[in-house]
């Protein structure tokens, strides 16, 4: 058993506060939220990265999202819009190696925000972006995919 607190919160071996668990996927609280009611959805099986899930769970992964923000929405609790999120590698800000969806509220003044780096604001030409799109394109051909 390798050592992963989402996997042991699966498990339902560490303290978590659970909004929603099913055969594939469980919701709860993030504890250092960016706003109050902060959720994580998690598939119940170990995958480290997006490509390591199937992808029948990770379209179920997203419908549970999208029913958790509409709750958000109704729940009381500060939630004027909602953000969802996920990284996907350390380098787009991975924590914990075990794939989440975050599904959080927001409201005006929350001070939450991204931040853009230096060549955001210059549009690349068409010429790149149709060679971009290649690239991908071509990769999207050749990518395997978890049935
Ligand atoms: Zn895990």
């Amino acid at each position: 058993m390798h050592d992963c607190i989402f996997c042991t919160i699966a498990a339902g071996k560490a303290p978590a506060s659970i909004v929603y668990q099913d055969n594939a996927c469980i919701a709860f609280l993030d504890i250092q939220p960016v706003n109050l009611g902060h959720l994580l959805v998690i598939p119940n099986a170990h995958a480290t990265y997006l490509a390591d899930l199937d992808e029948a769970t990770g379209g179920h992964l997203f419908r549970v999202a999208q029913r958790l923000a509409n709750s958000l929405r109704r729940s009381g609790l500060p939630c004027e819009g909602v953000n969802l999120f996920l990284a996907d590698g350390e380098a787009a800000m991975q924590e914990v190696l075990h794939v989440h969806l975050h599904v959080f509220p927001r409201f005006a003044g929350d001070g939450f925000g991204l931040r853009f780096g230096p060549n955001y604001l210059n549009k690349p030409e068409r010429a790149v972006l149709d060679s971009a799109a290649d690239q991908i394109r071509r990769a999207l051909d050749a990518a395997p995919t978890k049935p």
